[in-house]
């Protein structure tokens, strides 16, 4: 079976990578390392939060807190992260039935590959969703803590309270920092709001990767002007 009927470089083993100018320049090979790395900042970020949103619904009784996390989660990056981003990356052109690429080897592959950049709502739902995906446990962790100085006071939960929102925002500014640093400014998802992969490098892949070319040129876009 043709596990790369769209011809990306990225995914075809005997790519002239040699010879190309994006060589080094761009993540645009498959790699473990980077693979395990993103995985264990994702997945501490949301564990943390998860804890400190729990304390809150300990203290507080409000039991929605973590359902509306857990949902939000999944549901973003199983399915609506999926499609508003990756479907338009060249690593999910790869004919599997689960995403394999620097960042996510869980996701399954519901979508149809998106040759074309995003659109204007695709980037303005991505973006929301990772403010939320930032803020929410931050400000439920906040009212925690409000709400318990307000109603009772014990020492240990108050310092617990304030070595978990401690904890929240490290992870959550080393998950951003992360990926707006080592990631983004290499990934081949050229359209996506976070990346800044310069155009140069963007023409030169586009034009050995004809179909993402031809989408690319159909919505407008136009290699070597500026
Ligand atoms: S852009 Fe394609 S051909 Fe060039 S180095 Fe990357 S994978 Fe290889
Ligand atoms: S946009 Fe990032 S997470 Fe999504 S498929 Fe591409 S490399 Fe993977």
């Amino acid at each position: 079976m043709n596990k790369n009927p769209f011809n990306i470089c990225s995914l075809d083993q005997k790519s002239n990578c040699k010879s190309c100018i994006n060589n080094y320049r761009l993540h645009c090979k498959k790699d473990k390392n980077k693979l395990i790395l993103s995985l264990l900042v994702v997945f501490s970020t949301i564990i943390i939060s998860f804890f400190g949103i729990t304390l809150t619904t300990i203290i507080t009784g409000i039991w929605w807190f973590p359902v509306v996390y857990s949902i939000f989660v999944i549901l973003f990056f199983m399915v609506i992260e999926i499609r508003l981003t990756c479907s338009h990356c060249p690593f999910y052109a790869e004919k599997t039935l689960r995403l394999h690429c620097l960042s996510n080897i869980l996701s399954p592959k519901i979508w149809k590959f998106h040759p074309e950049p995003m659109n204007i709502y695709e980037k303005i739902g991505s973006i929301s969703g990772f403010t939320f995906l930032g803020l929410y446990p931050l400000l439920i962790e906040i009212y925690g803590i409000l709400y318990m100085m307000s109603n009772y006071y014990e020492m240990i939960m108050l310092f617990l309270f304030v070595g978990i929102i401690i904890a929240t925002i490290i992870s959550i500014l080393i998950f951003f920092l992360l990926f707006l640093l080592l990631y983004c400014p290499y990934c081949l998802n050229f359209s996506c709001p976070f990346n800044n992969v310069s155009k140069k490098l963007v023409d030169e892949y586009l034009k050995i990767n004809p179909v993402l070319r031809e989408a690319w040129e159909k919505s407008g876009y136009k290699i070597g002007e500026d």
